[in-house]
């Protein structure tokens, strides 16, 4: 099972593939090379991209991620505010001072590769460090970003039967690997399913320290939703897409005691809406962000979130952790049957997924027993099946920012439904997820975070129309 800890990480956006799980990457190979060599030995250092990385990186700042990530930073802790002036030596003087303690000369055009047709064979996302050393000698790790921030390197992709990053399965309480398996837990133990996933995550650490932990990512949520309805202007990276949640906080605000909003039924999607528009907002303008469980997909979970906190009647904050803890346990199914990268199955892993998480978490706030809420959660894989993956211009912002609007509604929706229900679905959650994985093995790349199919190409006014349904590099555009 994975840990909420590990599900749930505050970032840095725009992308947890492509941003926080590279700066994650370079952290590693400096904690890896210091066991080599110090700093101080190292001579030049050249970075490699391949896959989806090269073919969308510059939209998702994967390049200055690592190189902040080579400054010593971490997705966690980042001041965002400052990453244009931690960035600034290193394009005007041509210097990486790495870690803080060694200045290398450093050239962002001669010293970093852009391999976008290349694929290695573990992952789509995948990069190289290398150094060259003061005795001539060099130092390499490749790494992939296979998604929600999460990284792996060579010997851990090679070696697959080991898990190197959490316990193993069997020496936690109520172990699952299906869904079919975490509802027998649930009916047998007469748990729902947060309390089973809260019993596992005590298993490794305290229970005041799972929910200090719990309560920081909540509390990150409604900051990030905060900021998101203060800022306004444009977002970077060259589409000229206007931010719109600060405008739309300011209608609905205006709108509340007025008839028009009284009367309307459904003025609640319009705040679920906002939620999700102000944190992709956030996360396309390179801000913190709770990856959850990847930040394309950032905003599903905290709006689905905020409309229990300020729509319905039951919401504390023992209701927040119990959101984020049921979620977590539709997220690791998916992640270990599936996959949560839209590098490795489109769309559908992601904002698929956060649309299954946030309506799981939901049915059971609305008072769903675990069998509705895995019904939840496979109606929000169901009707997310077959999403692509295709960013406008590489970056996360068309479709991703609305589509997260969507997905929201839609989880609302799904839990709903399934409580209405007893539990019972024709298509089962573990066939849903087990349906995800083969059609987005069957997707075509240029459907899985490459950029160059679907509304990248389609819906980018700056790709000549004589290229439209033609393969195209992005770059060369
Ligand atoms: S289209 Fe979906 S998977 Fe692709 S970058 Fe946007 S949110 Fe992520």
């Amino acid at each position: 099972m994975i840990s909420v800890f590990d599900l749930f990480k505050i970032g840095i956006g725009p992308s947890s593939s492509h941003t926080v799980g590279p700066m994650v990457a370079a952290n590693l190979f400096l904690t890896s090379l210091r066991k080599q060599t110090e700093l101080t030995s190292i001579k030049s250092l050249e970075i490699e991209l391949y896959g989806s990385l090269a073919a969308t990186g510059k939209g998702h700042a994967t390049d200055t991620a690592i190189l902040l990530g080579l400054l010593g930073h971490a997705p966690s802790s980042i001041d965002t505010r400052l990453t244009n002036q931690y960035l600034s030596a290193i394009f005007s003087n041509k210097q990486l001072n790495i870690a803080g303690e060694h200045i290398i000369a450093f050239d962002t055009e001669r010293d970093i590769q852009w391999y976008g047709e290349t694929v290695l064979p573990y992952h789509p996302n995948a990069m190289t460090i290398r150094v060259s050393l003061a005795d001539d000698s060099h130092y390499q790790q490749t790494y992939y970003s296979v998604g929600g921030g999460f990284v792996i390197n060579e010997e851990d992709a090679t070696n697959p039967d080991e898990d190197h990053a959490t316990p193993t399965i069997d020496s936690l309480p109520y172990p699952f690997n299906t869904a079919a398996e975490l509802l027998e837990q649930c009916r047998q133990h007469r748990l729902s399913v947060s309390e089973l996933v809260l019993a596992n995550e005590c298993h490794y650490r305290d229970q005041p320290e799972v929910f200090a932990y719990l309560d920081s990512i909540w509390e990150s949520m409604q900051d990030c939703v905060t900021r998101g309805c203060q800022n306004s202007g444009i977002l970077p990276g060259g589409l000229d897409v206007k931010r719109r949640a600060q405008a739309l906080h300011l209608q609905l605000c205006a709108e509340k005691n007025q008839d028009i909003a009284k009367n309307d039924k459904l003025v609640a999607m319009d705040w679920i809406d906002l939620y999700a528009l102000a944190v992709n907002e956030e996360n396309a303008n390179g801000g913190n962000v709770v990856t959850a469980p990847t930040n394309g997909a950032a905003g599903i979970i905290p709006a689905v979130m905020h409309y229990y906190r300020d729509f319905l009647p039951n919401y504390s904050v023992e209701g927040a952790r119990k959101f984020l803890l049921n979620a977590t346990a539709i997220g690791s199914l998916i992640k270990q049957n599936a996959s949560i990268s839209g590098a490795e199955v489109g769309c559908q892993g992601e904002v698929g997924s956060a649309c299954a998480m946030a309506a799981s978490a939901l049915a059971e706030i609305i008072g769903g027993d675990p069998a509705q809420c895995l019904n939840a959660a496979e109606i929000g894989i169901e009707h997310n099946l077959g999403l692509t993956c295709d960013p406008v211009g590489g970056l996360v912002q068309v479709p991703c920012i609305e589509r997260n609007a969507m997905g929201a509604v839609k989880a609302v929706n799904a839990a709903r439904l399934a409580c209405r229900g007893n539990g019972q679905h024709f298509v089962s959650l573990d066939k849903v997820i087990e349906t995800m994985r083969v059609t987005g093995a069957d997707m075509l790349d240029k459907y899985k975070e490459t950029s160059r199919g679907g509304l990248a190409v389609y819906a980018d006014n700056r790709i000549p129309t004589a290229t439209h349904g033609v393969s195209v590099k992005y770059s060369q555009c």
